[in-house]
């Protein structure tokens, strides 16, 4: 009822907390002022609100100023007296926002000027969104923001074992209102683990997730395992591997199982290979294949790898496809080939290689390229090239070709001009004309590929008063005159010799050889003929015509190697200038010598002086201007040849033998070519190189024979190599190429026999009547039927019969080119095709036990062997394979082979003598 009222009401200090925004809600009641008598003018129905913000409590001092309206307060609704009566409250309901707020806690205060009001309850809140999980994340409780219209953006927290996916962090705003709105990204499942409602959990065991992004787990792929929970990836089984690039869900795979049908081609010195594709791939798709290559010494344990030199086409490794093709590869050499199928495991195996391997002979090669050229010399109308030999000559290099041609023609229009040596003279250029110069070399194996070409201009031509000599046509036509001459001389020189020491040689008709000039050397070639060196009457002519007469200085010697009939033999090297130094053996002249003992020791050199041919010894030089007196000839590492085979009894495969046998009958196709007959051919006078190429040596006149130790004096006088020699050469001294093919056969077998002595121990005299009476000597072990039957045809009784050299060796290629043609199966070697022995011959019937028999073949050791094993007669003993015999303990092969070539004699005697066969 009194005017002017002012009373206040305020709150305690409320601490704000996180809050910005803050929600005041006021419930009241409210006296309606016409319901109230007398009170008019002073009577309100309203009130105010208001707040003050403070950072703490100050106290019961109220400054009306300090304090911020938010609001009058009006009633909706008011009540008068009969509302009190009938106890009526009329509730109001107000809420008011206040805010933001940047103080720690505030005051509210309500003031009342004059309103009869009744406030029943003050609600200050605030309002915040409530933690959640949403897409893996959490958000936790986040209060709204100031201002109505703000949302709040939360950064949501990935549940554990779940990350936040890449560029996608979660996220969610949190409304004024307290409600989550606009989520945004993701969280997922780890690898290991898989979502389950809001959480992540592991993968069970035997299951495994690669990565996040996969949803769900899955089972471990073939060969592969885990006992673990929550795996990420499963690990392989024993012996089964998961490449680097494999991803986890692929099946742990192995490394395939070797290539399959290994077949081999070989061509001089290019081997093919080809092989079918593994049976196991290891699971994989990616099957490539590696080639190793190892070049063997004849000691079986001593490979070495190929190197670099050696090509493969179209790689040694990542092959796709099922072959390759090895080039340079060296010529007469071992060499292992080991084909290995990889894919993408092997690496990590560390289980044993697995491969197809072949054992490969190479044959002879033509030689490489002669790539070092210099000119020498350049003139209007000549040009001096000289070279160097080329690295790989692969056999000895009997010529060189230079083929030139004019460049503006191309190789259109092109000339070749032959030498010898390692120079020449082209001759008959044009003045002022660019040429273009290649060179290649020519061995035994045929020619080489042309080197890279030198190109060079001739010189301008001289003023026209100036004619030199090679201008002049006079001049021209008198060389070719006298050189016309000398090569008639030289020819019909040559035919008469030929007929009265060795028979006329046929003329090579092969290639366009040319008649041609060089340094005085005059050649018509294909007409070359064996000059026999006692037809000079000064034997020291016949030297220096055949042979080189080389510088003491350019000889080293270095070691004794053997016992020559002249003196030591000596191996050392030779270095001629413009040369590489090579090996050679140094035969000597042992001091106090006679002048017949010098003039037999050089007749070797002037028989082989003549000799040009990758299969005969060749002579590098003499010295016989100093002392001692020495003969140089090329280095063979592994001496002869018989007793080569003998130290390696049992090592080579069946080509390489047959490899040696070409080898020999391609020299001895030359030698009889020129007209030289051997008369001593055997294994013993075969000498043997580090590439097992084998060469013909021991020449001399007849008396060398005199100096074989197998030589013996025969009823028609003169010494004679019995075992090896043609019938009609015992008997008459018919000796010709036709007797040299009878002792090639002997060769032959030495060789198929490994250095087996032929006819064993019998006695010289046997070895002729058995003859006589059609004997032949019986396949050695092993023994392709093809070359057993050579041997047969070398010594047919007629030496018309007999093939000569040169179908001998296209009948041995024609056996290395289908190598299924010397296949032969263990101890099946044909018999002798007429075994027929005269009644004097040592007969193996007449033992009248094992172990006599024993004795006479030197193997005497074993007869307890025999008798443990129940073998007491010869017929039993006859009927013995190779198996029964290697089942009696007898583990060399040499003697196994010495026992069964004499069992075969034996069974040949009985089926001859008794007309009863033994069946084996
Ligand atoms: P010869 O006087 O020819 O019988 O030689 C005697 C020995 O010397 C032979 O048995 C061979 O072992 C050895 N010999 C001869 N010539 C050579 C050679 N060119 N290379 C290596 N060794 C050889």
């Amino acid at each position: 009822m009194e005017p002017n009222q002012n009373n206040w009401l305020r709150t305690n200090w409320i601490e704000k907390g996180n809050a910005q925004r803050i929600f005041v809600e006021l419930k009241f009641t409210l006296r309606d002022c016409n319901s109230l008598p007398g009170v008019v003018g002073t009577c309100k129905e309203t009130f105010n609100l208001y707040y003050q913000e403070t950072d703490s409590e100050v106290g019961r001092s109220l400054r009306e100023n300090q304090y911020v309206k938010i609001d009058t307060i009006a009633a909706d609704e008011s009540f008068t007296q009969g509302d009190l009566g009938e106890r009526k409250m009329k509730l109001n309901t107000e809420v008011r926002i206040i805010g933001p707020l940047s103080r720690r806690g505030f005051y509210l205060a309500f003031q009342d000027v004059g309103a009869c009001i009744a406030l029943v309850s003050v609600k200050v809140y605030y309002k915040k969104c409530w933690s959640i999980i949403e897409n893996l994340a959490t958000f936790p409780d986040t209060v709204t923001g100031s201002e109505f219209s703000s949302l709040v953006e939360v950064e949501g927290m990935c549940v554990s074992d779940a990350e936040e996916e890449a560029d996608n962090s979660p996220k969610m705003h949190c409304s004024a209102e307290g409600e989550w709105l606009v989520p945004i990204g993701k969280c997922i499942c780890k690898a290991g683990f898989h979502q389950k409602g809001d959480a992540c959990e592991p993968c069970g065991r035997g299951f495994y997730k690669s990565s996040s992004q996969d949803l769900q787990c899955s089972r471990c792929p073939a060969h592969s395992f885990n006992d673990r929970e929550g795996s990420w990836r499963c690990d392989c089984e024993d012996g089964y591997y998961r490449a680097l690039s494999d991803p986890p869900s692929v099946a742990c795979t192995r490394p395939p199982s070797a290539p399959q049908n290994l077949v081999y081609n070989i061509n001089q010195t290019t081997v093919s290979l080809e092989w079918s594709p593994p049976a196991d791939t290891g699971g994989r798709n990616d099957v490539t294949y590696r080639v190793i290559c190892r070049r063997c010494s004849w000691e079986p344990e001593e490979c070495v790898p190929c190197g670099p030199n050696v090509g493969y086409s179209p790689a040694q490794s990542g092959l796709v496809d099922s072959y390759v093709t090895i080039v340079d590869l060296l010529a007469h050499a071992n060499y292992t080939f080991e084909v290995e199928a990889v894919n993408g495991v092997s690496d990590l195996s560390r289980t044993q290689r697995l491969f197809a391997a072949v054992s490969i002979a190479t044959g002879q090669a033509a030689p490489s390229q002669v790539s070092e050229v210099i000119k020498e010399k350049v003139q209007q109308r000549s040009i001096q090239l000289s070279w160097q030999e080329p690295h790989q000559p692969n056999g000895v290099i009997t010529e060189y070709e230079i083929k030139y041609y004019e460049k503006d023609q191309k190789d259109r229009i092109y000339s070749t001009v032959r030498s010898k040596s390692t120079s020449a003279t082209v001759n008959n250029l044009k003045p002022s004309t660019a040429y273009v110069f290649q060179i290649r070399a020519f061995t035994e194996a045929g020619y080489g590929t042309y080197g890279p070409r030198l190109e060079i201009t001739t010189k301008e031509e001289a003023t026209a008063a100036i004619v030199s000599s090679e201008q002049n046509p006079v001049i021209i036509i008198a060389v070719v005159a006298v050189a016309g001459t000398i090569i008639l001389v030289f020819m019909v020189f040559g035919f008469i010799i030929g007929r009265r020491h060795c028979g006329y040689s046929k003329a090579d008709q092969e290639g366009d050889e040319e008649l041609y000039f060089h340094y005085g050397y005059i050649k018509f070639p294909g007409t070359k003929t064996y000059i026999d060196p006692e037809t000079y009457e000064d034997p020291n002519r016949a030297v220096h015509q055949f042979a080189k007469e080389l510088d003491a200085s350019c000889i080293k010697i270095e070691r004794v190697i053997g016992a020559g009939e002249f003196g030591e033999v000596c191996s050392g090297r030779l270095k001629l200038p413009g040369k590489r130094d090579v090996s050679v053996a140094i035969k000597t002249l042992k001091v106090g010598y006679t002048e017949k003992q010098r003039r037999d020791f050089l007749c070797e050199a002037s028989i082989m002086g003549q000799f040009d041919h990758p299969n005969v010894v060749h002579l590098e030089g003499v010295v016989t201007r100093g002392k001692p007196v020495m003969i140089v000839i090329e280095y063979m590492e592994n001496g002869s040849l018989d007793a080569f085979l003998r130290k390696h009894d049992g090592q080579f495969t069946v080509i390489q033998l047959v490899g040696m046998l070409r080898g020999i009958a391609a020299g001895m196709r030359y030698l009889s070519d020129m007209g030289y007959v051997h008369r001593d051919l055997a294994a013993r006078n075969i000498l043997v190189n580090s590439n097992l190429v084998c060469k013909v040596s021991d020449f001399g006149l007849s008396r060398v024979i005199d100096d074989d130790p197998e030589a013996v004096y025969t009823t028609t006088g003169g010494k004679i190599p019995v075992r090896w020699t043609a019938p009609e050469a015992i008997q008459y001294r018919k000796f010709t190429s036709a007797s040299d093919v009878w002792s090639y056969g002997i060769v032959m077998w030495e060789v198929m026999s490994y250095g087996e002595r032929p006819y064993w121990d019998m006695s010289n005299q046997d070895v002729i009547k058995a003859i006589e009476e059609g004997y032949r000597l019986p396949a050695p072990m092993d023994c392709p039927p093809g070359l057993h039957q050579l041997m047969l045809d070398c010594w047919q009784k007629d030496r018309a019969e007999r093939p000569k050299f040169d179908q001998i060796v296209g009948i041995l290629d024609k056996m290395i080119r289908n190598p299924n043609t010397l296949k032969t199966p263990v101890g099946t070697c044909t018999r002798p095709i007429s075994p027929l022995l005269d009644q004097s011959t040592p007969d193996f019937t007449a033992f009248r036990s094992v172990g006599e028999w024993l004795e006479a073949i030197k193997m005497e050791r074993y007869r307890d062997n025999f008798t443990a094993a129940g073998y007491s007669s010869l017929e039993s003993v006859a009927r013995m394979s190779i198996e029964d015999v290697m089942s009696l303990g007898i583990t060399l092969v040499g003697h196994q082979k010495k026992i069964m070539s004499s069992i075969q004699t034996m069974r040949a005697q009985m089926l001859h003598l008794h007309g009863t066969g033994v069946q084996v």
